[in-house]
C-alpha cells in the first residue's frame, strides 16, 4: 500500500493531492509532497474565499504526527493569490496548517492529547521533539477551543505556575475548576500583570 493512499484515507483535503512520499537524503524523515489540484482556486486567508492566483512562495515543511520511527513532513509550496475584496495580496489558507507555526494541526492535536496524559516534558521527549513545539501544540489546541466552544458560567478558576527552560522563565496556565468540569482554559508564556491581563480580555 501506498503512503499516499493512507494519508488520502486520514488526511485529505479538497483541492489538494498527495503527489508522492520519499525519504530524506539522512533517512530520518519521510517527506510527503503536496501540491494543489489542478484547477482548484486558493482561498485567500483574511476573508478565506477563493481569489485569483499572485504567485507561489518557496516550498514549506509543515510536521506531522511521527511514523514507526520516521519525522514525517508534508511539503507544499504556498500560493499567494491578489485578493479583490482584501485589497492585498495575500498568502493562500491551507486546510492542514493555521499559517504560522510549522507543526501540522494535526500533528498539534496529537501532542495536546498526549500532553494531556503526561507531563509536557515527558510528551516532548516520547515524540523526540522539542518542549516548545508541545506548548505551541497545546497553545493552539486552548485557543481554537475559545474561539470553537461556549463557556458557559465559570465559577472558579485556578491559576498555575510553572517554569520553564533555565532561568527564571514562567507560564501561567488558567484552569477552570468547577465542581464536575477542570480544563485548561488559557496559557501566558509570562507572568506579568499584562500577560494576565490578556486572560481576561480573551474570556471578555
Ligand atoms: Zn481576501
Amino acid at each position: 500500500m501506498e503512503l499516499t493512499t493512507i494519508l488520502n484515507r486520514c488526511h485529505h483535503f479538497r483541492g489538494f493531492v498527495y503527489e508522492h512520499a520519499r525519504f530524506s537524503t539522512d533517512k530520518k524523515s519521510i517527506e510527503v509532497i503536496l501540491r494543489p489540484r489542478k484547477g482548484s482556486a486558493a482561498l485567500c486567508s483574511r476573508c478565506h474565499l477563493p481569489a485569483p492566483g499572485y504567485d507561489q512562495l518557496a516550498e514549506r515543511r509543515f510536521e506531522f504526527i511521527p511514523l514507526w520511527g520516521f519525522f514525517v513532513f508534508l511539503l507544499y509550496a504556498m500560493r499567494r493569490v491578489d485578493c479583490r475584496r482584501c485589497g492585498m495580496v495575500a498568502v493562500e489558507e491551507v486546510p492542514w496548517s493555521d499559517g504560522k507555526r510549522t507543526l501540522t494541526k494535526a500533528y498539534m492535536l496529537f501532542l495536546a492529547r498526549w500532553a494531556r496524559r503526561l507531563s509536557w516534558k515527558e510528551t516532548a521527549e516520547a515524540f523526540r521533539t522539542s518542549w516548545d513545539k508541545v506548548f505551541d501544540a497545546v497553545e493552539h489546541v486552548v485557543a481554537w477551543g475559545l474561539e470553537h466552544r461556549t463557556l458557559g458560567q465559570i465559577d472558579a478558576i485556578g491559576v498555575d505556575e510553572i517554569q520553564y527552560a533555565k532561568g527564571h522563565r514562567y507560564l501561567t496556565l488558567v484552569y477552570q475548576i468547577d465542581i464536575g468540569i477542570t480544563r485548561l482554559l488559557w496559557v501566558g508564556r509570562e507572568r506579568t500583570i499584562e500577560s494576565f491581563q490578556g486572560f481576561f480580555t480573551t474570556m471578555g
